[in-house]
């Protein structure tokens, strides 16, 4: 097989590392074209030492500057800002595309990716929230073909029938019953609601199970990520709201089950290491060696399962208000949510405020249309967003 050209859009971040040390263990199947930064310049240059890209986009002129000083003579092109990444995610050399930036800063150089028909291995769960159904049609028509990173939606995919998996049959036409999104309630998960009220930057980002960017881990923190997942499994697999259901695990050993109208349950379970669904998507069909060490079933003993608390956690409860309500929520969740948790890790609203910004913003903003464009996508977001930001002011502390 022909060694494939890997673009990793959000090089530096959580993923991005994880991405590159599979990469690294098999030279013989992938290069790395290009890797994304947005400010980490002597981060970004010390990977684009250690795995050569032929490309590396920083977000402004400055830092391209910068970046280009400190690769002199290593011969990598550099780049800087949309355009470039857009360019990197797009360009006829590319295999596939690893889209995790965080945020809705993602959406743009993934559609880009989906519009140049590429693999798509997609993280940026916030391009799907945002605009799932113009970003699922853009790659119906241009055969791009997604796979799932987010460890639920890769183990929902990894329990799917063939045909499914081969993007020849929905799961409602295939003896699908539901979807289970397990979740590991985040470090929150015993914590009362007063509690809640005081808890830190610090303490959110502290995931029991699994070491992530501090976005998304506020997110697991507040279980909006929980409600994110839920509209990207609807997304990805076409389900309605019933019948995805969530429910928390604090093991996370297993990622997720995909249940059958006989009552079969399957599931699929591992260490709680992102190297597994990106060696799954990387490779698929194939299975090539992730780095991560078998399960121990019999040192482990035992897993828990116990039904979501939306009192304790609304967001979860206004995700899926937002999924029933039209991709224009969705778009309007996410972008209240990014506003929300920015001020929370800037301390300038307590952690149960998050809820409150998000809640408040889809009460003015929610009924906003399916955004049929990029550009409307982008337009329901800035609206969102400066909505947000004066539902943060009126709660700052
Ligand atoms: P991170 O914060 O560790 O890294 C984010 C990356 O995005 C960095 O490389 C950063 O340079 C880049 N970036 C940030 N803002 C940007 C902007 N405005 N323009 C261009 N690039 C920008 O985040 P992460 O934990 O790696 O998560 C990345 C994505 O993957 C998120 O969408 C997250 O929800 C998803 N995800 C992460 C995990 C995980 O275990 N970390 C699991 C599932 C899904
Ligand atoms: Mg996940």
């Amino acid at each position: 097989m022909p060694v494939q050209a890997i673009t990793i859009l959000g090089a530096t971040g959580s993923i991005g590392a994880s991405t590159l040390d599979v990469i690294a263990r098999h030279p013989d199947r992938y290069r790395v074209h290009a890797l994304t930064a947005h400010t980490r310049v002597d981060e970004l240059a010390a990977l684009c030492r250690q795995h050569r890209p032929a490309w590396a986009v920083v977000g402004t002129a400055a830092d391209a500057r910068r970046l280009g000083a400190l690769l002199a003579g290593e011969g990598i092109e550099i780049g800087h800002g949309p355009q470039a990444l857009a360019a990197v995610a797009s360009a006829s050399a590319v295999d596939a595309v690893m889209a995790a930036i965080v945020g809705a800063a993602g959406l743009a150089p993934t559609l880009a990716a989906a519009r140049a028909g590429k693999r798509i291995l997609l993280a940026n769960k916030e391009s799907l929230v945002m605009a799932g159904e113009l970003f699922m049609s853009v790659c119906r028509a241009s055969g791009a073909r997604v796979l799932p990173i987010d460890s639920e939606h890769n183990a929902v995919f990894q329990c799917m029938p063939a045909g499914v998996q081969a993007g020849q049959a929905a799961p409602a036409g295939s003896g699908v019953r539901r979807i289970l999104l397990t979740a590991s309630g985040g470090p929150f998960r015993r914590r009362s609601l007063a509690e809640m009220h005081a808890v830190t930057p610090e303490d959110a980002v502290a995931h029991p199970n699994w070491s992530m960017g501090r976005k998304i881990s506020v997110d697991s923190a507040t279980m909006m990520n929980k409600g994110l997942e839920v509209i990207e499994a609807h997304c990805l697999f076409g389900l309605p709201s019933s019948r995805l259901d969530v429910v928390v695990h604090p093991q996370s050993v297993i990622h997720s089950l995909v249940e059958y109208h006989d009552g079969s349950m399957l599931a699929q379970l591992g260490n709680p290491d992102m190297r597994t669904p990106i060696a799954h998507a990387l490779a698929y069909p194939e299975r090539v060696d992730s780095g991560v060490a078998s399960l121990d079933l019999a040192q482990l003993a035992r897993l828990d399962f116990e039904a979501p608390d939306t009192q304790r956690f609304p967001c979860l409860r206004l995700a899926r208000e937002a999924l029933e309500a039209g991709t224009g929520a969705s778009c309007v969740l996410n972008a209240a949510n990014e506003i929300a948790v920015a001020a929370f890790l800037e301390r300038r609203i307590g952690f149960t405020r998050i809820a409150d910004v998000v809640e408040s913003t889809l009460q003015s903003l929610g009924g906003a249309a399916s955004p049929a464009s990029i550009e409307a996508a982008v337009e329901i977001d800035a609206q969102a967003r400066r909505r947000a930001a004066a539902e943060v002011l009126a709660r700052a502390a």
